[in-house]
């Protein structure tokens, strides 16, 4: 009995040191309360801090900010990403500002040099869209390579009238089980493969402005201001780690840990090094080509491939699971974004109509759920301890 007790109290323990709760206000309530709050701890880390203004039509006041720690003689800089997908900003911002108050100091006197990147795009974050004001997912846009945006995407536009419904939204219900049956009339009418549909529909396409998943016909500014600020910091490193945080995809609470499709040999060699303890309670490793993802073209992982040729980058997406990775979980994420597109697009005819298809929209990138929540700071915590401590002894 002894032992046993014995036993149960070790477990527990390490539990609880693992399991830590969540600080009330872990996750900020909108961007301006993230930048504010962003700003305010940036600066009393006394590094060096950049404010880039993102030009927008109709908003005077959104910017993208860079924060930079260097640490004396350092060859290694960890970039932490968020709000690349505006609407999935929360997360990445909350887990940005817990690494500023708790880790930033301790690993920088450690050395390791530190890069956060706030807000990618400002105008999606406050908006609560997933893409730029130009409709362009950022996600699909990221490139040195001009050949890009010539990128054909033939399956995408066979399902064209499925994925991009036109005209004012009436009825929630409506667009969204016209996009189901469209879907299954695609696979059992004209055998289009569930494969060819993810593929087709969420790998990025370069010819329909107001489509979803649009990757631009040109980079975005993003793409010149990260060139611009990273380029002459990179060449002082001969490691990158990037962590790009993000929200959606996956199965509820799990943490997957997407690697860039432009790593090399040795970059996975170090990837698998730093990521040694994948489990059910930390997170799971995964590429873009296994089941339930999909390779995407001018993503923002690879671009740090493009930016630095030479180094050995573990460039990864930190995506948070919300809605699952079964066919019905797929066909329900893919309807949520057709017709937050549409709303977007060509607007609702009620008020109570365009609230429905927000809130569903939002449940997708940024769950108000408490369970959830608590399992992106707690998992965020451990790949922050756990990671670092890997990447910093990486020989
Ligand atoms: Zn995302």
């Amino acid at each position: 009995m002894k032992g046993l007790f014995t036993f149960s109290l070790a477990v527990l323990f390490t539990f609880a040191s693992f399991a830590k709760s969540m600080p009330a206000n872990y996750f900020p309530a909108s961007y301006d309360q993230a930048r504010s709050e962003f700003l305010l701890l940036a600066q009393e880390t006394g590094g060096e801090l950049t404010r880039f203004h993102i030009p927008s039509q109709t908003d005077d006041d959104l910017s993208l900010e860079a924060l930079y720690l260097a640490a004396p003689d350092s060859q290694k800089l960890v970039i932490i990403i968020s709000g690349v997908h505006g609407a999935e900003g929360p997360a990445g911002s909350a887990a940005q500002l817990d690494f500023l108050k708790n880790d930033a100091r301790k690993w920088r006197e450690k050395g390791l040099s530190i890069i956060l990147l706030h807000a990618i795009n400002p105008h999606g974050y406050r908006y609560k869209r997933r893409v730029s004001e130009n409709n362009i997912d950022l996600n699909r846009n990221f490139s040195l390579d001009p050949d890009l945006y010539k990128t054909p995407n033939p399956s995408y536009d066979k399902l064209q009238s499925v994925l991009n419904p036109q005209g004012e939204l009436t009825s929630y219900f409506l667009t969204t089980s016209r996009a189901t049956l469209g879907l299954l009339r695609a696979i059992t009418l004209r055998g289009v493969s569930t494969d060819e549909i993810r593929n087709a529909s969420v790998g990025g396409q370069y010819n329909t402005p107001k489509g979803i998943y649009f990757g631009g016909t040109q980079p975005e500014i993003q793409v010149a201001i990260l060139t611009y600020y990273l380029s002459p910091i990179l060449r002082h490193y001969a490691d990158l780690l990037v962590l790009d945080i993000h929200t959606g995809l996956g199965e509820k609470g799990v943490l997957y840990l997407i690697s860039s499709s432009s790593q090399t040999q040795r970059d996975r060699e170090a990837l698998l090094e730093i990521f040694s303890r994948p489990s059910e309670e930390t997170y799971e490793l995964t590429t873009s080509t296994d089941p339930g993802f999909y390779p995407v073209t001018g993503d923002i992982t690879d671009f740090f491939h493009q930016l630095a040729p030479n180094k050995r980058v573990v460039s990864v997406t930190v995506e948070f699971g919300t809605m699952g990775l079964g066919l019905v979980s797929q066909l329900q994420t893919l309807n949520r974004l057709i017709a937050e597109n549409q709303l977007a697009m060509y607007g609702a005819r009620t008020a109570k109509i365009r609230n429905r298809v927000q809130e569903r929209f939002n449940e997708l990138f940024n769950p108000q759920d408490n369970e959830w929540q608590q399992q992106v700071y707690q998992r965020m915590r451990f790949l922050y301890d756990d990671s670092l401590e890997s990447f910093l002894e990486l020989n």
